[in-house]
């Protein structure tokens, strides 16, 4: 456990998880600094609890000279590691970490961390309802938008810490150590920040480089980079997968969800797939990770199955909004990139009139284009990415230029016929309209519900 009491410890931005490590430090006895770009009046929300407690803000900028003489720096996962301001920090020699890293130093208990590039959220959420219905006490936290210092005043020795873990967090871990890993899948994503492929997987990657021979590593068998990761761990690495039978670990046989604790061990039902209540074969992958981890956690067969079946979608990923005139409305709007895209228009056979665009994260949308041909009637385009969109995707569908996410939803609602989905899973993020995804799905199921009377009026007057 790092002694904290009056050391000198900067937090860098004051999101929730740099708000809580502040807050948390300077309980512990620390003389906290807080440094944001945001100015005092973005910041008006935070400041008060701050200043009362006598933690100093530094607001609208960093001094280089904040970041001198500090004992630690803890560093929030949105700010970029190559910051001029922490590369000469690190230069004098002053560790930098996350708030990831310092919770971990805190917490008492067994930790079970995922990761992936999409994915995450569903399955921690829903790995959460499993072990808690095993009657363990189980904390959930992390990425999903709880920080994981605030899990610490609760955690005991017996219970379970169920954590999501994005590759900003692990970039900065020098300890964090789970008793279970899971990697969902890798697949590109967030390459404006990581600049290379390799960068991402390296930063994934180090959620087992702390791991030993007692701790369990839970790969995607289907996922071509989780290959090489298993000759690199020391852990136990157990397998998941929709396609075939994996030597130990969970898989789809049968039309049911199967367990295999070992090779030489005959694999055991746990639960018929049409008792999934998500859609997408995606899901089916997340379902088989949380069964995976949720034995390894050495939960029952009947607990797991009651828990999956009464589990439903996470807000935004899939949702399922309205069915309008015959057309249904779904709000995927955590689909920040292209391959979770890809998967929404997988779990429909066809008729989809797809939202794409929004902030473009140096993607390649023409990996869509087989998809689209396939499955999708049209793409109504919004945002800022709207025009590479489009000329990356020429020839395959019909294009619509809607520019905003309310126009596009009256266009699609207006093209759809009865039996065919309107669809927002825009492979993009949402920061150049919108505050966040969930801002942008709130908005489409509020544009979509507004329609509701539209609709009942076309009947009338038809
Ligand atoms: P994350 O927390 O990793 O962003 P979410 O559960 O929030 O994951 O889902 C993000 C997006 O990815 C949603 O659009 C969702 O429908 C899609 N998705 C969920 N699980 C998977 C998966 N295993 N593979 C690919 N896409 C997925």
């Amino acid at each position: 456990m790092m002694e904290l009491k009056d050391k000198r410890i900067l937090v860098v931005g004051l999101g929730k998880s740099g708000l809580a490590s502040a807050i948390f430090l300077r309980k512990k006895g620390a003389q906290v600094t807080v440094s944001d770009l945001r100015s005092v009046e973005a910041l008006a929300k935070e400041l008060p609890a701050l200043l009362d407690i006598g933690v100093m803000v530094e607001a609208g900028g960093h001094g280089l000279l904040t970041f001198r003489r500090q004992d630690w720096i803890v560093v929030s996962p949105g700010v970029p590691l190559d910051t001029l301001e922490l590369v000469q920090a690190r230069g004098f020699g002053t560790p930098v970490i996350g708030e990831l890293e310092l919770a971990s130093r805190f917490l008492q208990g067994k930790i079970l961390a995922i990761t992936g590039s999409n994915g995450k959220t569903t399955t921690t959420a829903l790995c959460g309802e499993i072990f808690r219905a095993s009657g363990q006490a189980t904390q959930v936290g992390g990425n999903i938008g709880v920080p994981v210092i605030s899990l610490v005043p609760a955690s005991t020795p017996e219970s379970w810490n169920v954590l999501e873990v994005s590759s900003f967090q692990l970039e900065t871990i020098v300890e964090f150590h789970p008793n279970i890993a899971v990697i969902l899948n890798i697949t590109p994503d967030h390459l404006d920040r990581h600049g290379t492929m390799q960068n991402y997987v390296a930063a994934k990657e180090r959620i087992f480089e702390n791991q030993t021979a007692k701790d369990f590593l839970v790969l995607n068998a289907e996922d071509t980079e989780s290959q090489a990761m298993a000759a690199k761990t020391k852990a136990g690495v157990f397998w998941f997968s929709t396609r075939r039978p994996v030597r130990q670990g969970s898989f789809v046989y049968q039309d049911a969800v199967v367990w295999r604790v070992s090779e030489q061990a005959a694999a055991e039902p746990v639960l018929p797939l049409s008792e999934i209540p998500l859609k997408g074969e995606h899901n089916v992958e997340n379902v088989l990770a949380a069964v995976c981890s949720a034995k390894l956690a050495g939960i029952s067969n009947d607990v797991i199955r009651k828990a999956v079946g009464a589990f439903r979608a996470v807000e935004h990923r899939l949702e399922f909004v309205a069915r309008l005139g015959g057309v249904e409305f779904y709000n995927d709007s955590k689909a920040t990139n292209v391959d979770a895209t890809m998967k929404a228009i997988g779990a429909f056979p066809g008729g989809i009139h797809l939202i794409l665009g929004g902030k473009d994260k140096n993607s390649d949308y023409t990996l869509l284009a087989p998809l689209l041909k396939e499955r999708v009637r049209a793409v109504y385009t919004i945002g800022a990415a709207a025009e590479k969109i489009e000329s990356q995707i020429t020839g395959t569908v019909d294009v619509i230029r809607c520019q905003t996410l309310e126009r596009a939803v009256d266009q699609a609602a207006s093209e759809a016929k009865s039996g065919e989905i309107v669809l927002l899973a825009p492979a993009c993020s949402s920061f150049d309209q919108f505050e966040n995804y969930e801002h942008r799905g709130q908005c489409f199921k509020q544009y979509v519900l507004a329609r509701q009377g539209v609709d009942a009026w076309q009947n009338v007057s038809a």
